[in-house]
């Protein structure tokens, strides 16, 4: 396929738009015989991963049904193309098991017992309690967690509405510490890699086949190795993506950032790096360093002054840390330097995600795009912000004015996101309660390390009110909640979603399909349920009609942002919503819409994407607006202001509009960093994981002198402990599992249904001769799992590792989680905070309404060893880092296959301990967190400070 064109002519193998309402194909099962089908196909997006692909809803015109999912070829980011689980899609929305009712607990929290209930009964009890909480000046006690978005914007206008600080999200256990890293640099705290043009590719972990934006970016990257692009995959696992590379550098876990500045200093030492780009582009002129001051000084005594300082990360020093040869990180430097600005890159998780100080490697890696001038080229690295697209509603609410601690309390001030693994650990401290909390396609029981700890949290009615799990499906937290509340799949919802998938910017639209058919036949529906199975909802409607129940007569000043924009005082629907958006917000959408005799809102429900614009390389370059010049001020430092507010900077004597950082520059050097307590980190450094060999030596009483608990947290085994030291990765994904939500993709669990312990031959020697299959026992520093072995080379020695999804568990024989993809288990608490699970009966064939369940085939869902983990906030970055320090044994005559244990006194103080590293606010004036540092849900200014200045 060749690229995206907006009039389709792209086209190659896929339906064209013209025959979208009526498109014939023989029907398979009639073989031989030719029967022909026909379909209206309906454009919706993906909500299996973060990547919003563009999906072409079948809907059999004879039963009305959707009886398949292909890939909508006119989403300018998916292209038509869908990895597995794209048209999985067909087994949730099928689910015999999904929840299809809202429901309310008739007994004991976590007892099982359910019964329906009505929306209006939902509506009434929430809106009745927020109401009071608002009333009685207790808002933080309200609070939405979510797991995966799938929209944008809308939860953030609902909550400031509201006036609360209550927004809390998953981002602490996914991708916070790689933002961190980023952020520093340059405001926006993603990478849009431009792979297609790229000329050399370097991805820190497996993103060909399992990254973020995945089936986008791999596409992408293929792309671009098909036009002669080199690709280098660091990655201690032979994943599949680093099969395909060129260069496959599997690093010690948590090396990466020595091997990333050992590249730096060949370049920097063979003089190869864009002079004028790091003289124009980054702020050097505020370095410290070593006793170096960069003002007054010439850019040459700067360079010098780099030199000296990266003068320990020898290529041979690299090697000895990661294990990666000398040569080839050599090799690779070179190869980077000589694609120079068309170098692109990722890291999303993997390294930054697994290490203390994970957000060190995203510093480290901008670095050499800074060095080779690759920032905002074709072929480098973009802005995520330059290429994501979020419209504004109209009416937008004030930001609040109060702010919660249990969100950004003042030990982590530099986190992106809200520390929210530690929400158990906050309430057990006191810090304060939840009256009511809505959990949104989110399972932290499953999810989430030390998942006990959360069972513990939601049982207790002193410490959370009232719990609302929104969700498709039962999981393991919804078992926990009060009212479990049916949320739709991607055809049965609206959202508005835009990533930074490649060098452009669009805009996806997902729409309950069922829906939008039958209003195209004539029929009308208040809310999208009445057109959905059951009673299944969408979100838009219910905060909607959740905001109307909590300020009923507008007294509130909430319900006046749910009014509509076109009739005053009614009741705002999904259709005004979107339509006021894509007439007034997204450019170029009513005059492409318009041509075609269409409203944007039908454009959209026709197409289901739009693509804005492909302008988006060096906009940084872009100069600064005539209007905005007039009456500004240039500072010292070449920073334009206009009221006291930065809009440019001056660079080789024009204005342009630069970086949103403070010093309008990429941040070499981070005054942020040093003004908030680390000082020691502000230039890109490296420092040793937790799981560093150092801290495994130290951890067993050894002599360690590379050991620094300054930084990195003593492990403190129980003195009985046994089995070897390894590190173990726990976060590698499959391609085509979702977290906890594949749970009910039957064609994705019977392609992957096992997560076995990954060992290196020569572990599996020095273990005691394991062998493939056999049992092995697992011991994290506050419990135990139990699993079965799998002797592979493809892993680096020193290193043991374990998929992330599988390991779905239910308490009940025959209901909690879809029976193909769960144990049943025997949970108890044998002592105050001691959990035991164990394995009853593993998967087998079973009857449902759906036939294929009687066919299913294996017998195994996974061992689950997030609840084993304890929490490690990183003291810095506040991301908890998911590598474990675990001891590794064959398993003993009484342990069976899945035996979990976990002592939650034990999380509690490895909590303690890691919070201790922390250097907490107040920072520079008073402040909670530097002001110019984003955060989700902004508050007002002077909620940033303890005290008001
Ligand atoms: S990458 Fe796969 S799961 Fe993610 S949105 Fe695309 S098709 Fe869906």
């Amino acid at each position: 396929m060749t690229d995206f064109k907006r009039d389709g002519s792209h086209l190659a193998y896929c339906p064209p738009v013209e025959k979208w309402d009526d498109w014939m194909e023989l029907d398979a099962e009639a073989w031989p015989k030719r029967v022909e089908k026909h379909y209206d196909l309906v454009p919706t997006i993906c909500f299996n991963c973060e990547s919003a692909c563009g999906l072409l809803a079948y809907v059999d015109k004879e039963t009305g049904k959707v009886a398949k999912f292909e890939g909508n070829p006119m989403h300018p980011a998916s292209r038509g193309r869908l990895c597995a689980k794209g048209p999985a899609t067909i087994n949730q929305i099928h689910d015999p098991d999904r929840v299809l009712y809202p429901m309310k607990r008739s007994g004991a929290r976590g007892a099982g017992k359910w019964a329906r209930t009505s929306w209006a009964e939902v509506l009434e009890t929430f809106g009745t309690r927020i109401r009071k909480a608002i009333q009685e000046e207790r808002g933080e006690e309200v609070m939405y967690h979510v797991g995966r978005p799938g929209h944008d914007f809308i939860m953030e206008r609902m909550l400031q509405a509201w006036g609360i600080d209550g927004h809390n999200s998953h981002t602490n256990v996914c991708s916070s510490s790689a933002r961190l890293g980023y952020l520093l640099w340059h405001h926006a705290d993603r990478p849009s890699p431009d792979h297609a043009n790229a000329r050399f590719i370097l991805l820190l972990s497996a993103h060909l086949e399992s990254g973020h934006y995945f089936n986008p970016h791999a596409q992408r990257i293929i792309d671009g190795k098909m036009a002669g692009a080199k690709l280098a995959v660091m990655d201690p696992r032979l994943s599949n993506t680093a099969s395909m590379a060129d260069y496959w550098m599997p690093t010690y876990p948590g090396t990466e950032a020595a091997v990333l500045l050992a590249m730096a200093k060949v370049i920097l030492d063979e003089n190869r790096f864009d002079a004028a780009f790091v003289r124009n582009w980054t702020n050097w002129e505020e370095l410290e360093v070593d006793g170096f001051k960069a003002k007054g000084q010439t850019f040459e005594a700067l360079i010098e002054a780099l030199k000296k300082h990266y003068a320990r990360f020898t290529p041979q020093f690299a090697e000895k840390e990661s294990g990666v040869k000398a040569e080839v990180i050599v090799k690779t430097a070179r190869e980077i330097a000589t694609a120079g600005s068309r170098f692109a890159s990722h890291l999303w998780r993997g390294s930054a995600s697994g290490n203390l100080g994970g957000w060190q490697p995203a510093r480290a890696l901008m670095l050499l795009h800074v060095l080779t001038g690759s920032v905002g080229t074709e072929g480098g690295h973009n802005l995520n912000a330059w290429n994501k697209f979020v419209p504004k509603p109209f009416k937008v609410p004030p930001p609040q004015k109060r702010w919660n601690e249990l969100l950004y309390p003042p030990e982590w001030p530099l986190c992106t996101h809200e520390m929210s693994f530690l929400l158990p650990h906050f309430l057990k401290e006191g810090r304060g309660r939840i009256e009511a909390y809505f959990t949104r396609v989110f399972n932290p029981v499953w999810t989430y390390p030390d998942g006990f700890s959360w069972i513990e949290m939601l049982r207790d009615e002193e410490k959370v009110g009232l719990h609302a799990a929104l969700t498709p499906t039962w999981s393991e937290t919804a078992w926990f909640a009060d009212y479990v509340l049916p949320m739709g799949f991607s055809s049965e919802r609206h959202d508005l979603m835009s990533q930074e998938s490649y060098a452009g910017k669009w805009i996806g639209f997902r729409q309950p399909v069922n829906r939008v058919l039958r209003e195209r036949a004539g029929e009308k529906f208040e809310y999208t349920y009445q057109a959905n199975p059951g009673e299944v909802w969408e979100e838009d409607e219910f905060w909607i009609n959740l905001s109307w129940a909590i300020d009923p007569d507008g007294a509130m000043g909430i319900r006046q942002y749910f009014e509509s924009p076109y009739k005053p005082g009614q009741k705002l629907t999904v259709d005004e919503y979107y339509g006021w958006i894509f007439e007034n917000s997204v450019p170029g959408l009513p005059e492409t819409a318009s041509k075609e005799g269409l409203t944007p809102l039908q454009y959209m429900r026709k197409y289901g994407a739009f693509e804005i614009t492909k302008d988006v390389y060096k906009l940084n370059e872009r100069p600064v607006a005539a209007a905005e010049l007039a009456g500004s001020q240039v500072g010292a430092n070449g920073v334009v202001t206009k009221a006291g507010k930065p809009v440019g900077v001056m660079v080789e004597d024009e204005a342009v509009v630069g970086y949103n950082t403070p010093s309008r520059k990429l941040e070499l050097f981070s005054k942020t960093l040093a003004d908030w307590k680390w000082p020691e980190f502000a230039l890109p450094e490296y420092y040793r994981s937790h799981i560093h060999r150092s801290a495994q030596a130290a951890s067993m009483g050894e002599h360690a002198e590379d050991f620094d608990p300054k930084y990195t947290p003593l492990v403190e085994w129980p003195k009985d402990a046994r089995g070897e030291v390894y590190t173990l990765l726990p976060i590698f994904r499959l391609p085509n599992l979702i977290h906890t939500r594949s749970g009910n993709a039957k064609f994705l669990y019977e392609i992957s249904h096992k997560n076995p312990l990954w060992v290196n031959p020569v572990d599996a020697k020095k273990v005691g001769g394991i062998r493939t299959g056999d049992l092995m026992k697992v011991h994290t520093e506050i419990g135990y799992f139990v699993l079965h072995a799998w002797v592979t080379e493809g892993l680096a020695p020193g290193v043991v590792a374990c998929s992330h999804h599988l390991g779905r568990w239910r308490v009940n024989k025959d209901d909690q989680v879809e029976r193909m993809s769960s144990a049943w288990v025997d949970l108890k608490e044998v002592g105050k905070g001691q959990w035991k699970m164990r394995q009853i009966e593993s998967v087998s064939p079973y009857e449902s309404p759906d036939p294929e369940t009687k066919r299913v085939w294996w017998s195994d869902a996974g061992v689950h060893q997030d609840i084993t983990f304890p929490v490690h906030p990183d003291p810095v970055s506040g991301m908890h880092c998911w590598h474990q320090m675990v001891r590794v044994e064959r398993a003993g005559v009484d342990d069976r296959y899945g035996d979990i244990f976990v002592d939650t006194n034990l999380s509690f103080a490895v909590y303690q301990r890691w919070k201790a590293l922390a250097r907490p606010a107040p920072g520079p004036g008073g402040l909670r967190r530097p002001l110019w540092i984003p955060r989700v849900v902004r508050p007002e200014e002077s909620a940033y400070y303890f005290k008001k200045p």
